[in-house]
């Protein structure tokens, strides 16, 4: 009877060991299916960028525009940068990648200069260890240069996680970029556990409040101090301080009378293609 017992415990046991090996082995398949996909997509110049309007909120003009990747894939359908982002940056695509996002920028800007469009400046993500390459800030200037473009025609958005990181080149890549001119973003400032001490040593233009600052902005008295002390922050360090992720105009009225500088989210416009933003612009200029 024991001896049954231990039998029947041993195989339910392996079963479901077996169980749960096979579905890992099928998740580690997808997972390396879409790094496939995703190295091809690079590649093959796949990815896309879309772009969203940043607004001046004193001057209701554009401000400039962030630039997003996108994916569409045959396959998999559209792959959220949630998704490939991360993935990325796991399997060593981030550096083409961020390279691959300067260049497509800049390219872009050229265009829009070149048909009149004013667009003021050009907002681009990039990951930590973007900022271990040392050769990163040669090729964005050379980039620049190529594309008949100023140094402060570009933002680098970056995240606290940044810093939290310890490479020895991110410092240095940090302060050769601010040495060319180029502007820097601290993006989803606010939700990033790391101290504010880095504000001191760090070359930063502009902060960015989180979204889930926003979000509860109109109900919660908690939200509207939190976004205040985010703008005296700023201010008081002379930085451009952008709201993102707003989607309400009562939203969008209490960051104003806030005294917030720029406003970005579905409320204005969502992320779009570069068509589809200069059409928008006209628009916006006839309203
Ligand atoms: P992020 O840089 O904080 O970008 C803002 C995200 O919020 C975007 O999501 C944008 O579409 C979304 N968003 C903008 N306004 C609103 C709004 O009013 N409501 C809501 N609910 N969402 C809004 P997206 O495009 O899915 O990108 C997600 C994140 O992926 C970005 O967050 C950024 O961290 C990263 N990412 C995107 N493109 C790149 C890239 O080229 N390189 C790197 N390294 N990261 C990127
Ligand atoms: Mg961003
Ligand atoms: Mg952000
Ligand atoms: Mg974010």
């Amino acid at each position: 009877r024991a001896d049954m017992a231990m039998y029947q415990a041993k195989s339910t046991g392996r079963g479901r060991f077996s169980f749960f090996s096979h579905e890992l082995n099928q998740l580690a398949q997808e997972r390396q299916e879409l790094e496939n996909a995703l190295r091809e997509a690079i590649e093959n110049n796949e990815l896309k960028l879309h772009f969203q309007p940043q607004i001046s909120m004193s001057e209701g003009r554009l401000y400039g525009v962030e630039a997003l990747a996108r994916w569409e894939h045959p396959k998999f359908g559209t792959v959220s940068p949630a998704r490939f982002i991360p993935l990325a940056e796991e399997c060593g695509l981030i550096g083409v990648l961020g390279h691959w996002a300067i260049k497509e920028a800049c390219q872009q800007m050229a265009i829009w200069r070149r048909k009149g469009i004013n667009i003021p400046a050009i907002s681009v993500n990039l990951s930590p260890s973007n900022f271990h390459n040392l050769d990163l800030c040669g090729m964005i200037t050379q980039t620049l240069t190529q594309h008949n473009l100023q140094a402060s025609d570009l933002t680098l958005e970056l995240t606290e996680s940044v810093l939290l990181d310890t490479n020895p080149s991110t410092m240095k890549v940090l302060n050769e970029v601010h040495a060319q001119g180029i502007r820097l973003a601290m993006d989803d400032f606010g939700t990033g556990y790391s101290s504010l001490s880095y504000l001191r040593r760090l070359p930063i233009h502009e902060l960015k409040l989180d979204r889930s600052f926003v979000l509860d902005l109109e109900n919660d008295a908690t939200s509207r101090a939190l976004s205040d002390a985010v703008l005296r922050i700023g201010e008081s360090l002379q930085l451009k301080v952008v709201a993102e992720g707003v989607e309400e105009e009562g939203q969008y009225q209490i960051l104003k009378g806030q005294g917030y500088h720029v406003a970005q989210g579905y409320l204005l416009s969502k992320p779009l293609s570069s068509i589809d933003l200069e059409q928008w612009i006209q628009n916006a200029k006839t309203v």
